[in-house]
Formats: structure tokens, C-alpha cells, sequence
């Protein structure tokens, strides 16, 4: 796995890391593709500097915008879920900072992102080309779209909450695909995961979470 420690990145932040991801384990994170992962994706890059110094606590942080970078333990929950059924490919919605991008990144042959607001995808993509990742498309746009043009998907996490499971990603989702959405109002959310087969779809409550809105009407 590709190790990025760039310049200015020193031992301080790889061994609080390490702390996270342990402490991630320990809460039941089992799939060692992705505590791997984390291990190797430095979150600190993805906030602002005033603010990377708690980057490896196991928190949401704000990253601009009125939008938040999404809880380590509930990234790594989310991607495990998604990644028992196999698969090469990922639709993301929501792509915020780039976080959960780059995580996806080395899991997935291909991930592709949908975000709303421009400058945070722009910062995103910027982060991720600075640690060498190329396999990251995004645009931006609405996710309740999803991105028809590459579809079918085997995999979709959804990373902002609707009210209820849009459409077109369930259209999106390949046969045998997995969707991981947190489902609710804004207070708090279930944490879906929808899988899909011939006959239609099945869902399951993973997690009560607790998201900012999929904004709606872009
Ligand atoms: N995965 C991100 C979490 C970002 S928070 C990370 O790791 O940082 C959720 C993101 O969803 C925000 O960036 C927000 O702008 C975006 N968003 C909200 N409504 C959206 C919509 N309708 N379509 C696409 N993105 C949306």
C-alpha cells in the first residue's frame, strides 16, 4: 500500500493515527483491508490546519461551508459495509473534504463523486492529487441524480442524509451491488444498508447516525 508521508508530515501524527485505527478495531471494525487503510490515509490533510491537531480523535470536524468531515469510526463502518459484497466499483455522494474519497480509493478500482458545492470538491480533488491518487473522478452536482452515465454501481455510500432512499441511486445500484445511507430528519439518522438483487431490495439498520442533509432541489 502506497505509504504518504509527504514532507511536513512527521511521526507525531502516524502514531496517533495508529491509536485511532486500533481504537476503531477494538469498537469492531474487523475488515483489515480497511483499518489498513486508515492506517495509511493521513485525515489530517483533509481540515484546515487550525484544526489538524484533532484530526485523530475519532470525531466529526467541521470543514467549511457548513459541512462536516465524516466520524473515523462511522467512514470505516460504512466502508465495510459496502465492501462484504465485493466489488470494483463505488459511487460516492457527498464527496465534503475528500476523506472518505481517498479511503475508498485504494479499496476500489474506480471511485466516482458527486458533490454540490464546488470549492469543496476543488479543495478535494487538490488533497487527493497531492497524495498521488488517480483513481478518483468526481463532478459536481446533485446526488440525488446519482451519475447515470457510469452506472451500474457495486457499490454506493451515500455520505449526507435524505428523507427517504433516493431513487435513482437504488436505479444506479448494480444487481448484487451494496448501498450504505444514513435515512432521517436532521436530528439523527438510520444508518441504512440496502442490497439489491433481482427481486428488488433489502434493508437493514446498521447504526443510528447522525449526518448533515442531502440538500435537496440543486
Ligand atoms: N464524505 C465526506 C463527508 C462530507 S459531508 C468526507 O469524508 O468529508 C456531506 C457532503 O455532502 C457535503 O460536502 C455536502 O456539500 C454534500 N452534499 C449535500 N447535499 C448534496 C447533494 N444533493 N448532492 C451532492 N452532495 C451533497
Amino acid at each position: 500500500m502506497a505509504d504518504f508521508d509527504l514532507e511536513g508530515i512527521g511521526m507525531t501524527s502516524r502514531r496517533t493515527r495508529e491509536r485511532l485505527v486500533d481504537r476503531i478495531a477494538a469498537q469492531g471494525i474487523y475488515d483489515s483491508a480497511v483499518l489498513d487503510r486508515m492506517r495509511a490515509v493521513p485525515r489530517h490533510i483533509f481540515v484546515d490546519e487550525a484544526l489538524a491537531q484533532r484530526s485523530y480523535e475519532d470525531t466529526a470536524l467541521p470543514i467549511g461551508h457548513g459541512q462536516t468531515i465524516s466520524q473515523p469510526f462511522i467512514v470505516a463502518l460504512m466502508t465495510q459495509l459496502i465492501r462484504e459484497g465485493g466489488g470494483r466499483s463505488v459511487l460516492e455522494v457527498g464527496m465534503g473534504c475528500g476523506y472518505q474519497s481517498a479511503v475508498l480509493s485504494g479499496l476500489f478500482e474506480k471511485v466516482w463523486s458527486v458533490e454540490l458545492l464546488a470549492p469543496l470538491a476543488a479543495r478535494a480533488q487538490e488533497r487527493l492529487q497531492a497524495l498521488g491518487i488517480k483513481n478518483v473522478r468526481y463532478k459536481v452536482g446533485d446526488g440525488y441524480q446519482g451519475w447515470s452515465v457510469h452506472a451500474p454501481f457495486d457499490c454506493i455510500i451515500v455520505t449526507a442524509a435524505p428523507a427517504s432512499i433516493p431513487d435513482a441511486l437504488v436505479e444506479q445500484l448494480a444487481i448484487g451491488g451494496r448501498m450504505v445511507i444514513p435515512v432521517g430528519g436532521s436530528g439523527q439518522q438510520e444508518l441504512l444498508l440496502i442490497k439489491k438483487d433481482r427481486d428488488g431490495i433489502t434493508q437493514t439498520v446498521e447504526e443510528i447516525v447522525r449526518f448533515v442533509p442531502l440538500v435537496k432541489g440543486a
